[in-house]
């Protein structure tokens, strides 16, 4: 569907004069292509900007070794920066969950795959690092939630917070960690309430959760194929809760990644994990090497 960008690239290249360096003419043409290329793989447009203009900077005046063409050099010096944006501080994927028990708050809006991912994380945890993982839904307003939350926590053999009818989400999370601690666990993962949209009730809960559980990690999930609502909710979310980190679902999708990319530039937050399907393993790693290569096709 998408023209691969060496070839388009390439062909910019052809037209123009080769000389023993990268003029800021060619530098020029070929990020213009670029651009649309970041715009296509839905990264939004001022990020977009900001980005072709780092790109510029480092790229004019650079000499143009015999192995590669001009082209494909763009290519690599936009692959490269690609990736040191994506790139956050520290080990993808690390979580700080030393002091047990650990609190991790769960937070995103209705669909984005918060449910599905607290319980892939605890799977995680649990078989990959040893850890004794306590599960809690938080969604009183949705039962159906709730329950969903202890039958995927039997499905992958982690305990979930048995449900009492008619608490309120500051409660159950006081339960869980009193449950946490008196229980041994290690982590105790909060799932709390989505909305479809962002609202002043659902971020005055997810306050009060975060005041009383002080989360030593806030993951906010989100659709990575919503694009730029992505970034919004992201940013919404920062600035209200607080977030260590995001976790991209649906990447198993067709999207194109961009989203990751101005999530980054947007927030500064960095991107631990990416879920890649419905299925309990389906969590992996952010690589940004991954990311990089889907942007530019
Ligand atoms: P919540 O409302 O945010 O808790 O969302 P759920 O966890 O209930 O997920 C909504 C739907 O998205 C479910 O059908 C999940 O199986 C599905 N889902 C979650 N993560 C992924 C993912 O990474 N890829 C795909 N393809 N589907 C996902």
């Amino acid at each position: 569907m998408f023209e691969n960008l060496s070839e388009r690239l390439g062909g910019v290249f052809d037209r123009l004069t080769k000389q023993g360096s990268l003029s800021d003419e060619d530098v020029k043409t070929a990020l213009r292509e670029v651009r649309v290329a970041l715009l296509e793989a839905d990264v939004s447009l001022p990020v977009a900007r900001d980005f072709v203009k780092a790109v510029q900077d480092k790229a004019t005046g650079q000499a143009v070794t015999k192995s590669i063409t001009p082209g494909q050099q763009v290519v690599k010096i936009v692959h490269d920066a690609l990736i040191d944006t994506l790139t956050g501080e520290g080990e993808p994927g690390a979580l700080k969950i030393d002091n047990a028990p650990a609190p991790i708050l769960m937070v995103g809006l209705q669909g984005g795959g918060k449910t599905t991912t607290t319980a892939k994380l605890a799977k995680r945890l649990k078989d990959r690092e040893g850890k004794r993982v306590l599960m809690a839904s938080l969604d009183v307003n949705r039962p159906a939630a709730m329950e969903q939350l202890a039958i995927l926590g039997k499905q992958i053999g982690v305990d979930t917070l048995p449900i009492v009818k008619g608490e309120d989400p500051v409660a159950i999370a006081k339960r869980a960690k009193t449950q946490a601690s008196m229980g041994g666990y290690d982590v105790y993962m909060l799932d709390t309430a989505g909305r479809l949209s962002i609202d002043e009730e659902l971020m005055q809960q997810v306050e009060a959760v975060r005041n009383v559980a002080n989360p030593r990690e806030t993951l906010l999930v989100v659709d990575g194929l919503t694009g730029q609502d992505a970034v919004h909710t992201a940013q919404n979310f920062d600035d209200r809760i607080g977030i260590t980190g995001v976790v991209l679902t649906r990447m198993d999708g067709d999207g194109r990644g961009g989203a990751a990319l101005s999530m980054r530039a947007v927030t500064g937050k960095p991107i631990k994990f990416v879920g890649l399907g419905e299925k309990m393993d389906a969590l992996e790693t952010f690589e940004p090497e991954r990311i990089a290569g889907r942007i530019l096709g």
